[in-house]
């Protein structure tokens, strides 16, 4: 048979590029398809301009602390149309160095949608069609709006969050994860009342318990509204004002109503049916270890799998991906000690088990805890505390699992994550000398 490309690629995300790119650097012929922008959902409406907006609310905080180190701060205020138009400035430049990339790289971008018509043929919404030895499903995920109420149309999600036209007073957020705890203290610390609706007792379910009540009450304490065990039964809209009826029977009217209640895998209109690929039951392309689908040819990576849902995670996959079926190095993706972050202020830090986990798992476990005030709190008074967790296995002394709220918590995971794939043990850190003064030292000297 001869084909028109090695391979191509459907979804110019962080998972569909790199596997591009890798494939190209392999000397393979490759094509990647994008019907948006190149980026993906990392560049274009999430880990990109969500951290753009984090960093932009916590100069709330800056102006507010900076009092106590003899700053005199005058009047300040929040634009947000500024804050919109430089963040779309930012993408952009971003977006277009991915295109310049994959030029470079000798990738193929073709700016249409591409529909598989057989296990090798795929067919763009430009009219062109071609044949592939390989195909990459790297399609990502999107927001599914739930519960299913009437009204429900009136809400967002964070794909339209970022370019509000107007900054919204009153936000109601529907959801507990990653992406409603981050826009909650997002908005709110840029001056919106922000109500977290959620079904759960606490957000973040998942997370190490003592991480999630401490996160709960800090978001109250930077006036974000808790709902817990509450949501929305009815929409209704007056002119630009919300009103929304909800399960507890206390009523709410607001501007916008933002609806995080996750996300689901895009594979619908693929004609992945017509090349006969099996999916999950949530819609997610089934995989084995090497990202390859129940079709020889047709391999999946990022979200479009369901696997773990983080850009750094399918970045490994498409490079894994393009190594193990281009390349002399087949090789699968390790996820043990995958860290990860919640971009709240104060921030969340993660790797390794839940204390919940390492009982279920280990049995006998020791936690080893500290809470303590930063060092900026002392002069800015604030009164936020950092707090750190090491859940540390009974008897081979091995950490399971470290659980960080406060400042930079993201940047110590990273690191923390290094030592605990390398199978650190409590001596270890101990043993380690700490850096003074920083808030990381206390991860080597707890007790
Ligand atoms: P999550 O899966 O993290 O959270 C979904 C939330 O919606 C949960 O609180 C869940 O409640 C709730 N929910 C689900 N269905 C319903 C329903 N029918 N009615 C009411 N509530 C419901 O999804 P997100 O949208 O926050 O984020 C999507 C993914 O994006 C994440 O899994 C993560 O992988 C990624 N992401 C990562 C970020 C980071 O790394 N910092 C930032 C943003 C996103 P319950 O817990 O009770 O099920």
């Amino acid at each position: 048979m001869t084909f028109d490309y090695d391979l191509i690629v459907v979804g110019a995300g962080s998972g569909g590029v790199r596997a591009a790119r890798v494939a190209a650097s392999h000397g393979a012929k490759v094509a990647i398809a994008e019907e948006f922008r190149v980026g993906g959902t990392c560049v274009i409406r999430g880990c990109v301009p969500k951290k753009l907006y984090v960093l932009a609310s916590r100069f709330h905080d800056d102006f507010q602390d900076a009092a106590g180190f003899g700053w005199r701060v005058g009047d300040v205020s929040f634009d947000w149309p500024a804050l919109v138009a430089a963040k779309e400035k930012e993408i952009t430049r971003l977006s277009d160095l991915y295109a310049e990339t994959l030029a470079s790289s000798g990738v193929e971008l073709i700016r249409a949608r591409a529909t598989l018509t057989d296990p090798n043929g795929v067919r763009f919404s430009n009219g062109r069609s071609a044949r592939a030895r390989y195909i990459l499903i790297a399609t990502g995920g999107a927001p599914v709006l739930a519960p299913h109420i009437p009204g429900i149309e009136f809400g967002i999600s964070s794909n339209e969050i970022f370019d509000l036209p107007k900054f919204p007073q009153r936000l109601l957020i529907v959801g507990a994860g990653y992406i409603a705890v981050e826009f909650a203290s997002v908005f709110a610390r840029l001056g919106a009342k922000v109500h977290l609706a959620y079904r759960a007792d606490l957000p973040l379910r998942g997370f190490d318990d003592d991480l999630r009540s401490r996160l709960c009450e800090a978001l109250k304490t930077a006036g974000v509204a808790h709902r817990a065990g509450a949501l929305p039964t009815r929409i209704t809209k007056n002119a630009d004002v919300l009103a929304v009826e909800m399960s507890d029977g206390a009523p709410l009217e607001v501007d916008c109503l933002l609806i995080a209640t996750g996300r689901r895998p895009m594979t619908q209109n693929l004609g992945l049916e017509a090349a006969g690929v099996e999916l999950r039951e949530n819609g997610a392309v089934a995989v084995d270890e090497r990202s390859r689908s129940n079709v020889e040819s047709i391999y999946a990576v990022g979200d479009v799998t369901d696997r773990i849902n983080l850009t750094p995670v399918a970045i490994r996959e498409g490079q894994c991906f393009a190594d193990s079926v281009f390349g002399a190095t087949p090789t699968t993706v390790d996820y043990e000690c995958t860290p990860s972050a919640v971009f709240t202020t104060p921030e969340i830090g993660t790797v390794g088990l839940t204390e919940a986990e390492a009982l279920a798992q280990h049995g006998a476990i020791d936690i080893y805890e500290t809470q303590f005030r930063p060092m900026r709190a002392t002069l800015s008074g604030r009164g936020e505390r950092v707090y750190m967790k090491l859940i540390v296995h009974g008897s081979n002394g091995r950490v399971l699992g470290a659980h960080i709220l406060g400042p930079e918590a993201g940047e110590m995971a990273q690191l923390i994550a290094v030592a605990l794939r390398m199978g650190a043990t409590k001596n270890d850190f101990d043993a380690t000398m700490a850096v003074h003064p920083t808030m990381a030292e206390e991860l080597v000297t707890m007790r």
